[in-house]
């Protein structure tokens, strides 16, 4: 078995294995992030547009409650007024015509407050109209980003399938212990196994390492580690990248 051989291949298994980790990143965290910022978006504006409705509705049953409030003023103006040519004494009648004044009083308040609730109304169902035609606008547009998402994962999907074929071939052309050492490394080191040595410092935990370490990877005669990080190290310039 020739060491170097074996780095060479680690070396394509870790560009492998880095493009893995973050495809897997991307379908597993980011796109779905993305998925779940659409959605609760477009729960937030239906929200928008129930409570716009609630309101609404609210402001109709006022409106239904003073119109019969007003109804049942007007009956009794009516009622009043059938009195009046009932009445004996002059006294009588001016009460009664004070008392018709009095309802008639309460009367325009409660029209006055019937308009401006007509008003309030029409201002309320205007602006409700405004946030449904947005609304469905938004809707359409963030229905088309979600399906766009769905199938980059989808695809991303492919990718990583591919990409693992690929990256299983390769594995199995590495020494079995060495695989094993790169794997433990792969898991316990944030996905970096194996990394260059550049002017002595380690190109995972940037530690700068003695100037044997370097002498020592320069040989390729055994699996040289970072004395910080314990990943694997090589030199750049030996395998021409
Ligand atoms: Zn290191």
């Amino acid at each position: 078995m020739q060491i170097k051989e074996e780095i060479r291949k680690l070396i394509e298994l870790q560009k492998i294995d880095s493009h893995l980790l973050n495809l897997k990143q991307q379908k597993d965290v980011i796109k779905p992030g993305e998925l779940a910022r659409l959605k609760e978006t477009l729960e937030s504006k239906k929200t928008e547009l129930s409570s716009k409705e609630e309101a609404i509705k609210q402001i109709q049953i006022k409106r239904k409650e003073k119109e019969l409030d007003l109804e049942t003023r007007e009956e009794a103006i009516r009622k009043a007024q059938a009195q009046l040519y009932q009445l004996k004494t002059n006294q009588e009648y001016k009460a009664k015509l004070r008392e018709i004044e009095s309802l008639k009083a309460d009367v325009s308040v409660v029209e006055e407050d019937i308009i401006r609730i007509l008003d309030e109304l029409e201002k309320k169902n205007k602006e409700l109209k405004e946030v449904q035609e947005k609304l469905q606008e938004e809707e359409d547009k963030i229905k088309k980003e979600i399906s766009k998402i769905e199938a980059e994962i989808k695809n991303l999907e492919a990718e990583i399938k591919n990409l693992e074929n690929k990256r299983n071939i390769l594995a199995s052309e590495v020494d079995k212990n060495i695989l094993k050492k790169y794997e433990y490394l792969l898991q316990h080191r944030g996905g970096l196994a194996i990394v260059p040595l550049r002017n002595g410092s380690c190109g995972g935990c940037f530690m700068n390492l003695p100037p044997e370490i370097t002498n020592k990877v320069k040989q390729y005669k055994d699996l040289v580690q970072c004395e910080m990080c314990a990943r694997l190290l090589y030199l750049e310039e030996d395998f021409n990248l």
